[in-house]
């Protein structure tokens, strides 16, 4: 937590009163001051809150500045460090440098403007060294799913493949035409297989490097032509089909994206329609407002088990291998939405259905207001 809601804290520390109340009274407009007048306390604090940069005094009974630095410097490796000597006090100076692993040194007495400079350079550090501890933490986690994604998409490339290369085997010697057209039913298969998952991969490769572009969203449009591109799916003729748009502002948006979205959430809600349903059914419904458009994907589909709920945004994670999927469906839905600063949120019920809400942001700007 830190000190104040905007300012980063400073802690200062220094055996003499009068000081710790001039640097209070200097400071404390422009940053989150807290004083201390011993290490001792200074490391109180230092447990209690989340102090960004300490500056010490070197003379001070019982523990020095050096002393007290070198401490923190391996209890809290982050903080930036700055100590106050005296101008002779050489030897000070190089073991604050080594021990203390300061990031500047101040003689006494110093100046208001030269400590604030100093103390703006160390919080502007810590703020680097913290971005760049973000930034490198981020990059590891793309290149181990970039790794799994590597790895995971060449195996379930290659497993359809080996096995139209199978049937092309079977069907050289096969002389019974029944069975040749077997064969061919079961490659056909297969290579949808293939398709379905080189689909997603460009879907999500697009998703990455596509710049977003925002365009004015016809939601009759985008989810007639949903449903009309799912018509060819085995069982979708069974399962009925509505939709409702609510609003009236118009909807800014990546419409690439949001048919992205849509075509991946309402391809599952088909899929895993529930077949010995009487009226298996699929709704869309469109909320329009000012700030968002609200999509909601419900069905009286299959479900999803309790325990499955928090892994299926997974890559590649699939709850039921019927064969259809690659498991990158809703990862890439989940990555989308992210792209476009948009939620979503998912309610399901095993046995009884599944309801998807997405919200994503209206980027309608000032001018769209304009007569
Ligand atoms: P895929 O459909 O290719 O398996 P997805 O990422 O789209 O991959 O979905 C992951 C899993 O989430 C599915 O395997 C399925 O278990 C579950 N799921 C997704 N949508 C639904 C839905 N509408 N009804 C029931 N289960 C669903």
């Amino acid at each position: 937590m830190k000190g104040d809601d905007n300012k980063e804290l400073i802690l200062y520390v220094d055996d003499e009163q009068k000081n710790l109340d001039s640097f209070k009274v200097i400071f404390r407009r422009d940053y989150d001051v807290t004083v201390a007048d011993s290490a001792v306390q200074g490391m109180k604090i230092m447990e209690e809150k989340d102090v960004r940069l300490v500056i010490t005094d070197q003379r001070m009974p019982n523990m020095t500045g050096v002393e007290f630095l070198e401490k923190i410097s391996n209890i809290y490796p982050d903080v930036t460090r700055v100590i106050l000597t005296g101008y002779s006090d050489e030897e000070a100076i190089i073991s604050a440098i080594n021990k203390g692993k300061v990031f500047r040194y101040i003689t006494k007495p110093w100046k208001k403007d030269e400590l604030k400079q100093t103390i703006d350079y160390a919080l502007d550090s810590y703020r680097l060294r913290n971005q760049n501890k973000e930034l490198l933490s981020r990059l590891k986690k793309t290149n181990q799913e970039l790794d799994e994604f590597v790895y995971r998409a060449s195996h379930d490339l290659r497993a359809p493949i080996a096995s139209i290369l199978g049937l092309i085997n079977l069907a050289k010697t096969e002389t019974d035409k029944e069975k040749l057209v077997e064969y061919l039913l079961l490659g056909e298969k297969s290579i949808e297989k293939l398709d379905y998952l080189l689909k997603d991969i460009i879907q999500f490769s697009r998703n990455s490097h596509l710049k977003i572009n925002t365009e004015k969203i016809d939601f009759d449009h985008l989810i007639k032509t949903t449903f009309e591109l799912h018509k060819f799916f085995e069982v979708s003729g069974d399962v009925e089909k509505n939709y409702v748009i609510k609003g009236d502002v118009e909807f800014k948006s990546d419409k690439f994206r949001l048919e992205v979205i849509l075509s991946n959430l309402v391809s599952n809600a088909i899929r895993y329609s529930n077949l010995n349903q009487n009226s298996a059914s699929l709704s869309v419904d469109v909320l329009i407002d000012k700030d968002w458009a609200t999509i909601k994907v419900t069905d009286n589909g299959v479900g999803i088990d309790e325990e499955q709920l928090d892994r299926i945004f997974d890559m590649f994670y699939r709850g039921i291998d019927d064969n259809t999927g690659s498991g990158l469906g809703l990862y890439i839905v989940k990555e989308t939405i992210d792209k476009l600063s948009g939620r979503i949120f998912v309610n399901s019920i095993s046995g009884k259905g599944s309801e998807f809400m997405v919200q994503i942001p209206n980027q309608l700007g000032i001018e769209d207001f304009v007569m």
